[in-house]
């Protein structure tokens, strides 16, 4: 999306120094709450993708299901969660990824996603991409195409867009 949506930003709520000194927490649920902003969020990352086939959308734990879970079903197509590690029941493909101290790790049930099914990311924020990097891999280690990432918020100081340099990214609005 060419568009900076300055709309987005009256609901989101910045809370300094949350979940630690330094980091400005960008709180959704104001907007979340709002039926307008909510709808229209929700439409804005249908439209950002409205020249691409998705057959299924993958949100990632945890505010990413409650915006990817209504664009799947905009879209008609299926939801996926990407969870971290040990939440989901059945056999998952796992990936390992760095954070700024430390690392985590994200999974998918391996029956998830089909060879060759374009596939739509969603999630709230990208900050550094580190979390959406490892949600394309586990969807392309199970033979799915990424044919997009799209956030309501980008941190843009955190180089999320260059580290999936290879993937298109569309954000409704950018910090
Ligand atoms: P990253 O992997 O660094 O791109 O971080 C993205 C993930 O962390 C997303 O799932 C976000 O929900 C969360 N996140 C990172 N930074 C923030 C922030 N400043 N405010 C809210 N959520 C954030």
């Amino acid at each position: 999306m060419a568009l900076d949506a300055t709309w987005v930003r009256d609901h989101i709520r910045p809370i300094a120094d949350y979940p630690q000194p330094g980091v400005t927490f960008r709180d959704i649920t104001p907007l979340l709450g709002d039926a307008a902003a909510f709808g229209r969020a929700v439409d804005d990352l249908v439209t950002g993708f409205h020249d691409v086939e998705v057959s299924r959308v993958v949100g990632i734990e945890s505010r990413g299901f409650i915006l990817a879970a209504p664009v799947a079903y905009r879209l008609r197509a299926g939801f996926v969660p990407v969870r971290k590690a040990g939440k989901l029941p059945w056999a998952v493909a796992r990936e390992e990824y760095e954070l700024e101290y430390g690392s985590d790790k994200l999974e998918i049930h391996r029956d998830a996603i089909h060879p060759d099914e374009p596939i739509l990311i969603v999630d709230d924020v990208l900050a550094t991409g580190g979390t959406a990097e490892a949600t394309a891999k586990l969807v392309e280690a199970l033979g799915g195409r990424v044919v997009g990432i799209g956030v309501m918020i980008e941190l843009e100081a955190l180089g999320g867009r260059a580290k999936l340099a290879n993937h298109r990214v569309e954000s409704l609005t950018r910090y």
